[in-house]
């Protein structure tokens, strides 16, 4: 169905905020008001997304800068954090499933299945989803999805 992006990641960033409300989140629409897509597996997206960036940031800088543009025939999402990111030789491991890399900010009762979940969803939808990172720096994950589905 069609998304109006503005208002569909506007109520992931409200709840977020009633949930966290030491996370700020900011995000940036460029030249695109709406898409087709499926609202609830994209939703699942941002939803593990927008968790681990609070998840594995410093509590003094629970930060997230989400930027949504269009390149040729894509819509391209962007979820950059600060936090404390993702040793390089594993960020090829971070999309397997059950994988977790060991660090002071894992909680009880996490899996290691949400970015796996996000790749199969993304992959599902026609899309691809990358990380840059650095350690101590930050990260940012890429969900890259067809205009025209
Ligand atoms: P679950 O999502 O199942 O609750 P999880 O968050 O550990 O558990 P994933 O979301 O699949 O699992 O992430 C895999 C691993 O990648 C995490 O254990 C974490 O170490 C690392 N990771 C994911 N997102 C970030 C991020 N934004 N910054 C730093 N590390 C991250
Ligand atoms: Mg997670």
């Amino acid at each position: 169905e069609e998304i109006d992006i503005e208002s569909f990641i506007g109520r992931y960033i409200d709840t977020f905020k009633i949930k966290y409300a030491d996370f700020n989140i900011k995000f940036k629409i460029n030249r695109v008001e709406t898409f087709y897509t499926d609202p609830v597996l994209l939703g699942s997206v941002f939803q593990n997304l927008i968790e681990n960036a609070y998840k594995y940031s410093h509590p003094q800088q629970k930060e997230l800068f989400i930027n949504i543009s269009q390149e040729k025939r894509n819509i391209v999402f962007s979820f950059a954090d600060k936090g404390i990111g993702i040793p390089k030789n594993e960020l090829n491991n971070v999309f397997k499933k059950f994988y977790r890399i060991e660090n002071q900010y894992n909680q009880n009762g996490s899996v290691g299945l949400g970015l796996a979940f996000c790749k199969e969803l993304v992959n599902f939808m026609n899309g691809d989803i990358t990380v840059y990172s650095k350690v101590n720096e930050g990260s940012e994950f890429i969900v890259t999805l067809p205009y025209e589905n």
